[in-house]
């Protein structure tokens, strides 16, 4: 059983950046949690082989939330695999599926009309990025509290705020959190993801306390890395 940090660099805005999607590996399932940006697949499956691991044997990619940086990239990998099964919670599934419009979305295009011109073109920009995620179905649903046996024991964590449905997980036998967006480590501690477009702030708020109630030894944080808690 292990838990693999991924360690995925790139450049935006000519800003280098890095996310953290996660593999848990036991001798059932290889699972993928979050999966990065649209275009992304291939610098997930250099990551992949760099761990010395094949994106061929992944049984399942669970996605925290319907973000862009987190789904991204899921039809494509869905796509060329198709054997995986996706799983996601109940709220985020219509948003990933494409019934209902992202909410990053909704939200750029009503900014967009308050930009002032010189920065227009960039919000044009930020909205058409959105536009290329591509909805992808989701096999199997969840609503926190559920135990799997995923990795020595994966407890479902609703953690939502940051979007209507984000969830986060809890691995027992490693007492170490994967927090997707509900903390994010900056300058060395755990905080909420961008406060101004969280969906509902108070939730936001209240899901960083129960991540920080586990006092789980790790946290991996998707924007950040790797938090310990001591
Ligand atoms: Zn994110």
């Amino acid at each position: 059983m292990r838990i693999i940090t991924l360690n995925i660099k790139f450049n935006f805005q000519n800003i280098e950046d890095y996310i953290y999607p996660v593999v848990l590996c036991d001798d059932k399932d290889m699972i993928l949690v979050d999966c990065g940006y649209v275009g992304f697949l291939p610098m997930i499956e250099n990551a992949f082989s760099a761990e010395g691991l094949e994106m061929k044997d992944l049984t399942k990619i669970i996605i925290t939330h319907h973000d862009q940086d987190h789904m991204g990239s899921l039809r494509a990998i869905k796509e060329k695999y198709p054997h995986v099964s996706i799983i996601s919670s109940r709220e985020e599934k219509p948003f990933i599926a494409g019934e209902m419009k992202a909410i990053r979305l909704e939200q750029a295009e009503k900014l967009q009309e308050t930009l002032p011109d010189e920065h227009k073109a960039f919000g044009q920009a930020f909205c058409e990025m959105l536009k290329r995620v591509e909805p992808c179905r989701v096999d199997m649903t969840v609503s926190g509290g559920e135990m799997f046996d995923w990795c020595g024991g994966c407890e479902i964590i609703d953690t939502s705020g940051h979007t209507p449905g984000h969830i986060s997980l809890y691995l027992k036998e490693h007492n170490t959190i994967i927090t997707g967006d509900a903390a994010v480590l900056e300058e060395g501690r755990l905080v909420v993801a961008n406060p101004q477009y969280a969906f509902d702030l108070k939730k936001a708020e209240e899901s960083l306390i129960k991540l920080m109630e586990y006092e789980a030894e790790t946290y991996i944080c998707y924007h950040g890395g790797i938090y310990k808690n001591r």
